[in-house]
């Protein structure tokens, strides 16, 4: 048996931890940082007390407040500009995936040259970066404890994977609290995400006995908590449930790889703009139906973590249990179709070929072809 498994963060999980952010950085040598957040997290309240804390440990403060959801491999070099000329020493991040991504980016670029497009794919970052907290406010991407980061390229309509050495974040600082003001839709669209990577993480090729664990106990997780976490946001152990859920699902993908899910939601988000929860919640199902194929025995195992009375099913009728569960828990939480999610559908055989030149796809245990991968698009249209 042979495996590599890195945790690139170390974390600091619980209520108020995001308080830590003035004395962590600090601590690791900065006199100025750089913060990276957006306009939504600004407007629901939840820069003030971390603001303070920086304030508080007599940190300068450069502010970027402008990133964008589905950010882009143009605004990670615009902020970056920005964060070289004023001569940061660390960066802290606030947000969900898209705040900190651009974070990680603008890391990159502070100690290797632009552009951010050279450093696509597994370990391309040479040289060492700079301290980076990250702080997340959805659960999410798990962004805070995985070596990715994704950037949109627009000049060539996709999704840009860079992971590897240098890419992650030196702390997270996992406070649920700052999670309680999502309100339904992104709650519900983020925990997809979250689920998304429990499930394609487990049936991965790429998965190891560690990353296997970590996966089945974030389905078990999001399972319990997501539901709740979307009907009643001030329920502090759903919340804390998912952000929890998100860590360990984070340990497993950033490990294992992710899949054909993926595949095609970095695809619809290129073309359509859609959140990426959302895309990955609309896709999940069917491609969950697909692998079903070969990963039958897998698929029901998720279906016993998640709770489900799947143990006296052989493996085909336990799998086909989780894929039902997993469409009526869409249904449920308002996952709305990909025809509702501006998607053309006369676009969905040019999205088929687009999703079949995604890396992503060498971890799905079963192999698609572009009339599979368009059946699948018909299904979630
Ligand atoms: P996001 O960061 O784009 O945020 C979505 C919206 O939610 C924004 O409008 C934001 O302002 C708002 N928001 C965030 N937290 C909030 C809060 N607590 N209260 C109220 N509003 C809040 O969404 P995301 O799903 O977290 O991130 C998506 C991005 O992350 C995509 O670009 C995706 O490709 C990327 N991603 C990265 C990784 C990784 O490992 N790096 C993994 C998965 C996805």
């Amino acid at each position: 048996m042979n495996f590599q498994f890195t945790v690139p963060s170390q974390v600091i999980f619980g209520e108020g931890s995001s308080l830590k952010a003035g004395e962590i950085a600090v601590h690791s040598g900065a006199k100025k940082v750089f913060l990276v957040y957006d306009r939504g997290v600004e407007g629901a309240g939840l820069l003030t007390d971390i603001k303070k804390s920086l304030e508080d440990a007599e940190l300068g403060i450069v502010p970027f407040g402008d990133v964008v959801p589905n950010p882009t491999t143009a605004q990670a070099e615009e902020a970056a500009e920005i964060a070289r000329s004023e001569k940061v020493d660390a960066i802290v991040a606030i947000g969900g995936g898209s705040p900190i991504d651009v974070a990680k980016a603008v890391n990159i670029l502070l100690t290797n040259p632009s552009p951010i497009q050279l450093y696509e794919g597994p370990n391309q970052v040479k040289n060492p970066t700079k301290p980076l907290i990250a702080i997340p406010t959805t659960a999410g991407t798990s962004s805070e404890v995985t070596v990715v980061s994704v950037l949109v390229d627009v000049a060539a309509t996709r999704k840009m994977v860079i992971l590897g050495n240098h890419v992650g974040a030196d702390y997270a600082l996992i406070d649920p609290k700052l999670t309680v003001s999502m309100p339904p839709a992104i709650t519900a669209a983020t925990g997809m995400d979250a689920l998304t990577h429990a499930i394609e993480s487990y049936v991965s090729n790429n998965a190891s006995p560690i990353t296997r664990t970590c996966s089945l106990e974030a389905a078990r997780l999001i399972y319990k908590h997501l539901p709740i976490a979307v009907a009643d946001g001030k329920n502090m152990e759903a919340r804390t449930g998912m952000m929890l859920a998100c860590v360990i699902g984070g340990f497993a993908f950033s490990n294992a790889d992710l899949g054909l899910v993926h595949g095609i939601a970095h695809t619809l988000s290129a073309y359509f703009n859609l959140a990426h929860g959302m895309a990955n919640a609309a896709v999940l199902p069917y491609v969950t139906e697909f692998n079903t194929e070969v990963a039958s025995e897998d698929i029901k195992r998720l279906g016993e973590a998640m709770g489900l009375p799947v143990a006296a099913l052989d493996s085909k009728q336990g799998a086909a249990q989780v894929v039902e569960a997993v469409k009526d828990l869409t249904q449920k939480i308002g996952i709305p179709p990909l025809h509702n999610l501006g998607v053309a559908e006369n676009a969905l055989e040019m999205l088929a070929d687009e999703t079949m030149n995604e890396f992503v796809l060498t971890f799905n245990p079963r192999k698609p072809s572009k009339e599979d991968v368009l059946d699948i698009l018909k299904k979630a249209f």
